[in-house]
């Protein structure tokens, strides 16, 4: 329980709508990135920075908060 639901990256272009079965990306959504007037854009680590200057809405300086973990190997750390 708490546990962050898994969520998928919407980026590059933050699909909506009809738009949104165009994101490709199937990883995992690590990152989330603030839009104006629209709901934040989730992406993952590839996709942040296109997203940040393709997707509409960016704030700019942009607002980038985590909300995932990198899919990165487990080192026991
Ligand atoms: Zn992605």
């Amino acid at each position: 329980m708490g546990v962050h639901r898994t969520a998928r990256c919407r980026g590059p272009y933050g699909g909506e709508g009809h738009q949104a079965g165009g994101t490709d990306c199937a990883d995992p959504a690590v990152f989330e990135v603030a839009r104006h007037n629209r709901p934040p854009l989730q992406v993952c680590p590839v996709h942040l920075g296109p997203s940040l200057l393709l997707a509409a809405g960016v704030l700019w300086p942009p607002g980038i908060r985590l909300i995932g973990r990198p899919a990165t190997p487990a080192t026991g750390h």
